[in-house]
């Protein structure tokens, strides 16, 4: 693999890193794209979700939808949050950039992210002024994997919408074992109690807030989130995730 050096990074020096200028979709040479890490051809297999989309996850509607506040991958979730929204599906070069940020310290995929983030319309009308909440990591996963992928996603759109800020309100207190192998009534069971508010920190209830994750998959892990900042005060409440599954 051809490796070289990325430009440093002003605002995070943890993130300068070493970067693939390989295609994460097809092993080809990356130029002349608007991607660091995904060729051109690859690039345009990204899906961007657009609007009609489902409020309550952000899954695109195909054709007619009987409502606009619930869609097949959200229709078991009572959501605790107002709206939600996904950038793209999870899928093809966006699968492989988020496989790399979570598993494989590919640190590097977090500027294509960023670029993907730029392009969606209407997200910084979305972000506006809110504060936003990764999903935090048990403290154990947290060492063994060296950081939370939720938490560099949210410093990466905090530094492309400025109005918005960095809130690291909560702590994953349980720790739930790998949630892929378990249903769903498994999951809401074992995550109900999972977070927690961090000691110290208080909900300002005319704030509103945005838990970020990485991907929507059955919404349960962003609605147990959700139900801990109402609980707290806080009024407004949505979600951002930036595949949705
Ligand atoms: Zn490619
Ligand atoms: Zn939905």
């Amino acid at each position: 693999m051809k490796l070289h050096l990325s430009i440093s990074r002003p605002l995070d020096s943890f993130l300068e890193t070493v970067f693939p200028s390989q295609c994460v979709g097809c092993g080809g040479v990356v130029d002349s794209s608007s991607f660091s890490s995904v060729c051109e051809d690859c690039s345009n297999r990204f899906q961007l979700i657009e609007e009609p989309k489902c409020l309550t996850c952000g899954f695109p509607f195909y054709g007619e939808a009987e409502s606009r506040t619930h869609c097949m991958h959200c229709e078991h979730l009572t959501p605790e949050f107002g709206q939600g929204w996904s950038i793209a599906l999870f899928r093809g070069p966006l699968r492989e950039l988020i496989y790399a940020l979570k598993y494989k310290d590919g640190f590097w995929a977090l500027r294509d992210i960023r670029v993907l983030a730029k392009s969606a319309t209407g997200l910084e009308e979305y972000i506006g002024e809110a504060s936003l909440v990764p999903v935090p990591l048990h403290p154990r996963k947290q060492r063994e994997r060296g950081y939370n992928q939720s938490q560099l996603l949210v410093k990466e759109l905090v530094s492309l919408f400025p109005r918005s800020r960095q809130s690291d309100l909560l702590e994953r207190s349980v720790d739930t074992v790998s949630q892929t192998q378990f249903d769903r009534k498994q999951r809401i069971r074992n995550l109900k109690n999972a977070f927690s508010l961090c000691r110290n920190r208080a909900i300002d209830p005319a704030q509103r807030y945005i838990i970020v994750d990485d991907v929507f998959t059955t919404g349960s892990t962003v609605n147990a989130c959700s139900a801990v900042l109402r609980r707290a005060g806080a009024r407004a409440v949505d979600v951002l995730t930036i595949g949705h599954g």
